[in-house]
């Protein structure tokens, strides 16, 4: 018998079609009509209904998984009585604080993969809470991703590793450097034969001239290096054509026509934020004349890069060599056959348009690779660039930015063999977790076992550590000193803004001590390392040092643009080009929420919905329609994936817009140390992969298990429909809703007023209620723009981290609770197998007749003269009823004491200008109203007025492309008001007459006028 929610794709697909482009769809359910779908539209809301499991709604398993272990959960059904907490005043405090007021110190946060994004951390009292991006710094201008905004909450987190360990065993740190000691004498003796150190990339100038100095001192030990998201395709791809190992650099400013060859590049990588912006800023519309660049993917998996392409074509990743081949052979690159074949998902004539395209603007354009294509993918496109005359110009060759670059699936082989081959003695591991994350085919960890003395230093006591004699606990970046290099070579400090809270160390520390120097602090490594490179004078050389750790960068330090001319026999390298043996094939992907692992046990990232397919808590088998008709399977159906001799489990996904015959999976999860958040979620997919083939691989069918695995989306929650209509009435009816508007440049040139909301519904239609007269004062007010936004969620977590708000767990979302207070919906437009996506961004609208108001019998939502919808939690008796009557669906309610009041280090992440919710309160984006009361103050204190863009909410201050604009709307003169004017102007539901003060500008696509598709 069929399951009631059995969704039959080919009649999905045939209703699509049917519609065409003007359907907007939010899910395969919605379309198919499912029993589920109705019922979970039909209620709208979630009710309090306490799962069958427990009384809390939640099983007791998880319940105590995340106790204590995240900013959230702590008291569920119990009492909501607080703690008293005592308070004692500072008998002489410090010169610079003053109660009340944070500081903010410029560092910079290092990527496990290597390189660094600039940031400013704000303090509170001496707690870094909030982190911010810095302008100054060239891989943030401003802004920061989803990584950085979390990673405050991996300082306080309080899984983090305390103590040093011996085998088990408390023990001093004292005692782990008279064993350094004692194994530089003897080592010092053998040259360090037998000695090896593994590190993942570095790209700290410091750490690097250690491991260069320990290296001199011991000449027969061996520096390893390893991330298994490394970028050693993409240097090898550079080897092969420029014959020399060399960091490159993408100038997305100067590029008018970017063709992405499986390349995620946006808010992901080294450079993600900085390109991000700099794309946005090369596609931002002020008005009929602004010039678009346009951007082409083909990509296997959908991603946001893909979801802001004008052209995209969902493809096969090992066909992915085929359409460089042919680009190639069309621009006329050396030795690439002309007439190359392109892959069979892609036309001759799409080729032939992207290529004339490319050569109209030829030295503004970029072709770049996805880090997992092979290194001959790479080549092709530094070799295409090189044709178009790109080189130096859009894509900027430097040195390379590692200390020492080297390709690490090389260096973990050789690292195991010798390990297996027992000339390993001693091997020291600096951060990383190859035990959890190296390929499989190496089996790293019964390797290790036979290295007799095994060292460890790292963040948490995760999976390499248990397998380790030694575990010091090492510092997170906000506790100590250190340096990085940003993607174009500029060098950053790593400045702490805490010192340790357990018994951290750094690896400058634990390197000092193997060269003999144990006493020297972090600060001094990396202060004596600079002052070692003459860039001031020894006079100046104070002043210098304290404009660096102001400004958080080092001036001067961007490696300069090298020039560099193509092997001419480059292309013999390549091969024949990548064959292909499989039915299918597996590409194995970061994660977007939790990346690598490195972020597994941070609870803002666990909860938040993964950009396009809204997944929460898990990692899964994504594929596409046709492929899930193929193998006849349905949405959390568990299927058997064999690959090179191993098997993995996974649920299935069924995600519109991915490749056929591929299954995407995510690494990161599937841990068992990670901590009590990241325990057991999701499914390993480093134990399949292997490293002769780290990007992807042929697979035969997968196998149905006949399990099911129930995945928790959010993308069903918040629907807005018109409930009640038949499908076909509903989807004409949603799309005369225009939630989401879109017109093609020409036509938007054509018709600038193409998003406008009708007359009627733009004047204040007769209201039973007095009207309130807004034309005074400050009116703060918002603008989205939907052209810019490229969906990376930055801002929701930038909201978590300001706005103390809790997370709830995978139950709890799946009960439709999740308390973020703006959401970044996934719309569809088009087909089912490669339809358009667009990102709509939710936060409260702060409607100025706000229908919340109107039905709260508490008076606990009000509006403030300044037009801000407000909440005052203490009134709040927990009827709902406002948000039931919120058309937008943006209040969210604690169903439970979810916020953990009983962590003693959670308190240390929490911003105090904000309240920390407890159960039984309905709660909602406010705008950042304590960042609008601080500037207040401020500009009555000093007798002026705010000035524009004084009050940044946290969200717009994450938000890498600049998305999100907020300020004054009765200042004609300020940046909101003046994107309010534009022609692109619309409000979401104009016709209720609630008039919201969030607007958004509607998304203008670029498509090439010769592409038909
Ligand atoms: S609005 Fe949010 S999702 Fe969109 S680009 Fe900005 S931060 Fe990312």
């Amino acid at each position: 018998m069929k399951d009631k929610n059995f969704i039959d794709l080919a009649s999905v697909r045939a209703s699509l079609e049917k519609d065409g482009r003007k359907r907007f769809w939010q899910t395969i359910e919605q379309v198919a009509e499912t029993e589920e779908f109705q019922q979970l539209a039909h209620q709208e809301f979630t009710t309090f209904r306490p799962s069958p499991k427990t009384e809390s709604g939640m099983s007791r398993r998880n319940m105590l998984k995340l106790m204590a272990a995240s900013a959230s959960l702590a008291g569920l059904a119990a009492c909501t009585k607080m703690p008293i907490e005592k308070i004692a005043p500072y008998v002489r405090p410090p010169e610079e604080f003053v109660p009340g007021k944070p500081l903010f110190y410029a560092t910079s946060m290092p990527r496990p993969e290597g390189g660094a994004i600039g940031l400013l951390v704000k303090s509170n009292m001496g707690r870094p809470t909030k982190v911010e991006g810095n302008p100054d710094h060239p891989a943030s201008l401003g802004g920061t991703d989803a990584f950085a905004q979390a990673s405050v909450l991996d300082l306080w987190d309080p899984d983090r590793a305390r103590t040093v360990m011996r085998e088990g065993t408390i023990v001093n740190y004292s005692d782990f450097l008279d064993l350094l000691s004692q194994l530089r004498s003897q080592y010092l003796a053998k040259k360090g034969a037998g000695f090896r150190i593994l590190t993942e990339t570095v790209t700290s100038p410091t750490l690097g001239s250690q491991l260069k100095a320990f290296l001199a001192q011991f000449p027969q030990a061996k520096w390893h290096q390893y991330t298994p998201v490394n970028r050693h395709a993409e240097r090898e791809g550079v080897r092969t054509v420029y014959g020399q190992y060399l960091s490159h650099y993408y100038r997305f400013d100067q590029a008018e026509v970017v063709v992405s060859l499986d390349a995620d590049f946006l808010c992901s990588g080294r450079g993600g934020v900085r390109y991000a912006r700099d794309f946005a800023d090369k596609r931002r519309i002020t008005d009929t004349h602004s010039p678009m660049n346009r951007l082409y993917v083909v990509e296997s998996m959908a991603t946001i890069t893909g979801a802001a392409a004008d052209h995209r074509v969902p493809v096969r990743p090992s066909h992915v060599e085929g359409v460089a081949r042919a680009i190639a052979a069309a621009v006329g690159v050396r030795g690439v056959e002309p007439g190359a074949q392109s892959s069979p998902e892609v036309s001759t004539e799409w080729v032939r348009s992207v290529v004339a395209d490319l050569q109209q603007r030829r030295g503004a354009s970029i072709v770049l690779a996805g880090e997992h294509q092979p290194p001959a993918v790479h080549a092709l496109a530094h070799a295409i660039n090189a044709a178009l005359g790109n080189a130096g110009k859009t894509v900027v060759y430097i040195d390379p930015i590692e200390a020492q670059p080297v390709n690490e699936m090389e260096s973990i082989r050789e690292l195991a063999a010798d390990m297996n081959a027992g000339t390993v003695e001693t091997l020291l591991i600096i951060g990383g977790n190859p035990v959890y994350n190296a390929p499989a085919d190496l089996d790293f960890k019964k390797a290790l076992d036979k290295v007799k003395l095994r060292l460890r230093l790292g963040i948490y006591n995760d999976e390499t550590s248990y397998h380790c004699h030694w575990f010091v606990p090492q510092t997170h970046y906000l506790e100590s000193w250190s340096d990085e290099r940003a993607f174009d070579g500029t060098a950053c400090v790593v400045q702490p803004l805490i010192a340790p809270l357990y018994e951290n160390h750094s690896a400058h520390e634990v390197l000092g001590a193997l060269l003999g120097d144990p006493g020297r602090t972090p600060h001094q490594w990396v202060r004596d390392y600079w002052s070692s490179q003459k860039l001031a004078t020894p006079v100046e050389y104070e002043t210098f040092w304290e404009t660096c750790l102001e400004k958080g960068v080092i001036p001067g330090t961007a490696f300069p643009a090298k020039t560099v001319t193509p092997k001419p026999d480059f292309a013999a390298a390549l091969g024949t080009g990548a064959a292909n043996a499989g039915p299918m094939e597996i590409a194995f992907r970061p994660d977007p929420s939790v990346w690598d692992g490195t972020y597994t046990n941070n609870s803002w990232l666990q909860e938040l919905p993964k950009p396009i397919t809204t997944l929460t808590w898990d990692n899964a088998a994504y594929i596409s329609p046709r492929s899930a008709e193929k193998l006849g399977v349905q949405r959390d159906e568990v299927i058997e994936i064999a690959y090179q001799g191993r098997k993995l489990r996974m649920p299935v996904m069924v995600l519109p817009g991915h490749a056929d015959d591929c299954i995407t999976v995510n690494f990161g999860y599937g841990r068992t140390r990670a901590g009590r958040v990241g325990n057991g979620t999701g499914f390993n997919v480093y134990s399949i992969w292997t490293s002769d083939k780290p990007g992807f691989g042929p697979i035969p069918a997968p196998a149905k298990t006949g399990d099911r695995y129930h995945l928790v989306t959010t993308q069903r929650h918040h629907i807005i429909t018109q409930g009640g209509r038949k499908v076909e009435e509903e989807s004409q009816a949603a799309f005369n809703r225009d939630l989401v508007r879109v017109a093609d440049l020409e036509e938007f040139r054509s018709n600038p007023d193409f998003a406008a909301d009708p007359p009627e519904q733009t004047t204040q239609a007769p209201n039973l209620y007095p009207r309130y007269d807004y034309s005074q004062g400050y009116q703060w007010g918002m603008s989205i723009d939907l052209t810019s936004c490229v969906g990376c969620n930055s801002c929701v977590v930038a909201c978590y981290a300001e706005n103390n708000i809790a997370v709830v767990g995978k139950e709890e979302v799946d009960h439709g609770r999740i308390m973020q207070w703006i959401r970044v919906d996934t719309y569809w437009r088009g087909g089912l197998d490669n339809p358009e996506t667009y990102h709509m961004v939710m936060p409260c609208m702060h409607c100025e007749n706000a229908p919340c108001e109107y039905v709260c019998p508490v008076g606990a939502t009000m509006h403030s003269p300044e037009g801000l919808n407000l909440m005052i939690y203490n009134r709040c008796v927990g009827t709902r009823y406002c948000s039931n009557n919120c058309p937008y669906k943006v209040r969210r309610f604690n169903f439970y004491l979810y916020s953990d009041w009983h962590t003693p280090s959670l308190y240390g992440v929490r911003n105090p200008d904000v309240s920390v919710r407890s159960r039984g309160v309905m709660e909602k984006c406010t705008y950042c109203v304590q960042r609008i009361k601080e500037a207040e103050i401020k500009a009555e204190v000093e007798g002026r007025t705010i000035k524009d863009g004084e009050v940044v909410t946290a969200c717009q201050q994450a938000c890498p492309t600049q998305a999100i604009v907020f300020g004054n709307i009765n200042d004609p003169n300020s940046k909101v008001a003046n994107l309010k004017a534009q022609s692109r102007k619309y409000v979401l539901l104009a016709e209720l007459n609630i008039r919201p003060r969030t607007s958004y500008l509607a998304r203008v696509r670029n498509p090439n006028p010769e592409i038909k598709e």
